[in-house]
């Protein structure tokens, strides 16, 4: 997308690796625009994921790509490259403050995961973003965010703050998961948008 000055008051960022991205992120994201009123959701395929950097992804060209194709068929929704484009490890801190840059004056919130949003805690510069950033963690089969939620109050003020929890329909899905089925010849159908499907079919991605 072109990179000039936009007017937007209320900007959602949704982040991941996207190796590939399937319904359950679209799911979080529509449920995020929708419940906290997003003028946009940017999605933004992390380069090198800090906690993944022993892992072999695909190409980062190509997640951008499926990440493209996804989201092409909702008008809230659009991709950008920034963390690919940046050299080292991606942090959401500068993704963030880049962010903020690009639509001036707007209240930024990162979708998550149930299963990252503790995490948080141990990213990069992690006050700085709390101050400049909210957070929204969508439910994920698998991970219990009820339990985990209720223990919050022992956590600092800021986090209880900007962190806000969301129930989205359950969807156990994950790219660990396609990536495995792909390997193996089973369906993915259904699991992730019928565009990036056959992208991955046609490039041969996760063959190996
Ligand atoms: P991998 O298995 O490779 O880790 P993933 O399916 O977890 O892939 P990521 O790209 O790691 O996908 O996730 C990006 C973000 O989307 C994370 O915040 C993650 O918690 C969230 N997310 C992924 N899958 C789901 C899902 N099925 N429901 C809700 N949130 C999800
Ligand atoms: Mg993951």
């Amino acid at each position: 997308m072109s990179k000039e000055v936009r007017q937007v008051s209320r900007l959602g960022i949704m982040g991941g690796t996207f190796d590939p991205i399937h319904y359950g992120h679209l799911v979080a994201a529509e449920g995020a625009r929708y419940e906290y009123g997003l003028e946009k959701v940017i999605f933004i395929p992390a380069g090198q994921p800090p906690h993944k950097l022993n892992i072999k992804l695909t190409e980062p060209w190509r997640r951008f790509e499926m990440t493209r194709l996804a989201v092409a068929t909702n008008p809230y929704f659009q991709e950008m490259s920034i963390e690919i484009e940046r050299p080292g490890p991606s942090y959401t801190i500068d993704t963030v403050l880049e962010i903020s840059r690009l639509f001036p004056g707007a209240q930024v919130y990162f979708i998550t995961g149930a299963d990252a949003v503790f995490e948080i805690l141990s990213w990069k510069r992690v006050e700085q973003l709390l101050s400049i950033c909210k957070f929204i963690a969508a439910t994920r089969p698998g991970y219990n965010l009820d339990e985990m939620w209720r223990k919050r109050g022992t956590l600092p003020q800021d986090f209880k703050k900007n962190v806000f929890y969301m129930e989205v329909p359950a969807l156990a899905i994950s790219s660990t998961d396609i990536r495995q089925r792909v390997r193996e010849g089973r369906p993915v159908k259904y699991l992730l948008p019928e565009t990036v499907e056959e992208y991955i079919t046609s490039n041969n991605i996760y063959r190996d």
